[in-house]
């Protein structure tokens, strides 16, 4: 299999190829389809119908109303097999200004932006998550996080190209070993769609320079591992991992669950959300391999909880996989209960558990992005209690020159009265707790 799987823009799977007879699942379509378009009826040739029904459920993925009439406006050319293919997904993502132009009503800041923007983190949007905007608005949550403005350019006091530190951290190319029994493996630098506040902005989505992923890389970085006996667990990271094809990813689990002392293996990918059709059966019967397997998602705003990721994670649970999530509090995006609550609730019901809340990282030009720590600590209030346990995210700020995960909680502690700790509930209400030989709550540190 080409290297070419790692870059999505440049992979060409073969739509389609009609041979002696026989079809793709591309030209495969039917009433039955849950796709957006109901294709007409298509001369199918010789094929036999198993094949067929074979292909078309292969490929078969709900849509959503919204996504469907943004298909059929914007798409209109596109079969529903098509669009339901990950690979003509990300074979047509949304990278220029014309082709932005083309979907959204830009703002003259938006405009400007992407005109003078060179190297790493390009736009990058596949069809299906550009059909959750407004095309109209500026302002729309999931297209401020997608479409970059003016302000990505301004430096803000304590920003940094690498705020946490991984380059120091980077033990071989792609390969950062921080945590005493942990390594953070950065299998490719593509992503199916980009963020503007991503952590790795530097690096990811670069068209060259030092951060192209290779075989030769995944080498050295196993053999890394293989030679670090206390590393037992590997987050498989970029970049998107999911972006690679299923065969080089089977590979490289395959290498990664073959040394003996790694117990715990874990992907981090937007994919399930971004670009749900990704979430392939066959994908998943390859993952299911790999076991104990978990998978952490990047979610961001509940506007992304559609019809398709409820099928993409109930494939992936299905499979065995142990879902969390990790979502990157945003300035007028996510900060809010109102928002975040339900966010957390949908990912519940889909069988994602809330994992991490982050604070953004001080990448060069994110200030819009930021909200202050206290935001965290309030929304973070505003679940506790007030919903399931389950659904309360751990509140982390990844300390800015590699300092590593440190969690906020709001402090439940309200002073001590004698013998009695004072503690504050959910609501405010104070309660006590006997701790006679406790030193909490007595103004001495602990
Ligand atoms: S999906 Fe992850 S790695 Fe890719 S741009 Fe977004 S935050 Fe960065």
């Amino acid at each position: 299999m080409s290297l070419q799987l790692l870059r999505g823009r440049e992979y060409k799977p073969p739509l389609r190829p009609v041979q002696n007879g026989q079809t793709s699942p591309s030209d495969i379509s039917s009433s039955q389809d849950a796709g957006p378009r109901e294709d007409g009826p298509k001369e199918f040739g010789k094929v036999t119908s198993i094949a067929v029904a074979k292909a078309k459920r292969a490929l078969r993925f709900p849509a959503n109303h919204q996504t469907k009439a943004f298909y059929r406006r914007f798409f209109p050319d596109a079969s529903s097999v098509e669009w339901n293919d990950w690979r003509w997904q990300l074979r047509s993502r949304i990278h220029t200004l014309e082709e932005l132009t083309r979907i959204f009503l830009l703002s003259d800041g938006e405009r400007a932006a992407v005109s003078r923007h060179q190297g790493a983190l390009p736009v990058g949007i596949t069809p299906y998550y550009a059909s959750l905007m407004a095309p109209a608005d500026p302002a729309d949550p999931l297209r401020r996080t997608v479409v970059m403005t003016g302000a990505e350019y301004l430096l803000a006091p304590g920003e940094a190209e690498d705020p946490l530190g991984e380059d120091h951290d980077t033990v071989v190319p792609g390969l950062v070993h921080r945590y005493p029994d942990r390594v953070l493996f950065l299998a490719t630098g593509t992503c199916s769609t980009y963020c503007r506040y991503c952590t790795r902005s530097r690096l990811v989505g670069n068209p060259g320079g030092e951060y192209q992923f290779s075989v030769g890389q995944w080498e050295k970085a196993l053999a890394y591992i293989e030679a670090h006996t206390e590393v037992r667990d590997v987050l498989l990271s970029g970049g998107d991992p999911l972006t690679i094809g299923d065969d080089k990813l089977d590979w490289l689990l395959g290498r990664i669950r073959a040394i003996k002392h790694v117990e715990f293996v874990r992907i981090g990918t937007k994919a399930p959300i971004v670009l749900p059709q990704r979430i392939t059966k066959d994908l998943c019967r390859m993952l299911k391999k790999h076991h104990p397997l978990w998978i952490s998602l990047h979610v961001t705003h509940p506007a992304e909880l559609t019809d398709e990721v409820t099928e993409s994670t109930a494939r992936l649970a299905d499979a065995g996989i142990p879902l969390g999530s990790q979502t990157v509090l945003l300035k007028g995006i996510n900060d809010t209960i109102k928002t975040m609550k339900p966010l957390m609730q949908g990912l519940l019901m889909r069988r994602v558990k809330p994992y991490y809340l982050y604070q953004c990282d001080p990448i060069r030009g994110s200030a819009h992005f930021r909200t202050d720590v206290e935001t965290g600590l309030k929304i973070i209030a505003g679940l506790r209690g007030h919903t399931t346990g389950y659904a309360v995210p751990a509140f982390v700020i990844d300390a800015p020159g590699g300092g590593g995960k440190i969690q906020l909680a709001p402090d439940p502690v309200a002073g001590r009265d004698g013998d009695d700790l004072l503690l504050r509930n959910f609501e405010g209400q104070i309660y006590r707790y006997p701790d006679p030989a406790g030193r909490l709550g007595r103004g001495a540190p602990v």
